[in-house]
């Protein structure tokens, strides 16, 4: 039987679409972005979302705008 894709709070590096998940072997887990069909297995989710980025963090969206609709952002860090 086929492990349901659950839902994260993180957003696809290259598109920042959501990014879901199931477990795959072990300690492993399979990724796959909802938006533009990116999949990649890891230990999390920094393989495929934008905390792999240099700079940036998937952080939960405090203000829900037009222009950012989504529920998750990738946000810049300033150092
Ligand atoms: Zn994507
Ligand atoms: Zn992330």
């Amino acid at each position: 039987m086929a492990k349901r894709w659950s839902i994260t709070q993180h957003v696809c590096a290259s598109c920042y679409g959501r990014v879901l998940a199931r477990p795959c072997d072990d300690e492993l887990m399979e990724f796959v972005c909802a938006n533009c069909g990116r999949e990649k297995v890891g230990e999390n989710e920094s393989c495929i979302c934008a905390c792999g980025l240099q700079n940036a963090e998937c952080r939960p969206n405090d203000d829900v705008s037009p222009l950012w609709p989504g529920e998750v952002v990738a946000v810049e860090l300033t150092a």
